[in-house]
């Protein structure tokens, strides 16, 4: 079992100092997770911390492929406001 990071990481770094494995790793073009070392945090916390703390939505999946911080989780902004607001911005 590990999680992974997708598209749409913006290589912040938070996330790599926290993790008790050391199993995240710089790339390119995004920071990844070596499934071989993730633990997904069981036995050193509650919680991944990466997904803790990373700051963007749906970048941190499960083994399931699922995130882990779905959209509208971090901002608070239901995903049908925000697909609204969009299209009404891309319709300017
Ligand atoms: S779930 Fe835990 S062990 Fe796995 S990459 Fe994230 S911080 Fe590291
Ligand atoms: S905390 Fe999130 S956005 Fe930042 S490097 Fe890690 S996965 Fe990417």
């Amino acid at each position: 079992m590990a999680l992974s990071i997708v598209e749409g990481c913006v290589n912040c770094w938070a996330c790599a100092p926290v993790c008790p494995s050391d199993a995240i790793f710089e790339a390119t073009p995004h920071f990844m997770i070596d499934a071989k070392k993730c633990t997904e945090c069981e036995g050193d916390y509650a919680n991944p911390q990466c997904a803790s703390i990373c700051p963007i939505e749906t970048v941190i999946l499960d083994a399931a492929g699922d995130p882990l911080n779905p959209p509208g989780s971090l901002t608070g902004i239901p995903p049908e406001t925000m697909a609204a607001a969009m299209a009404e911005i891309q319709a300017r």
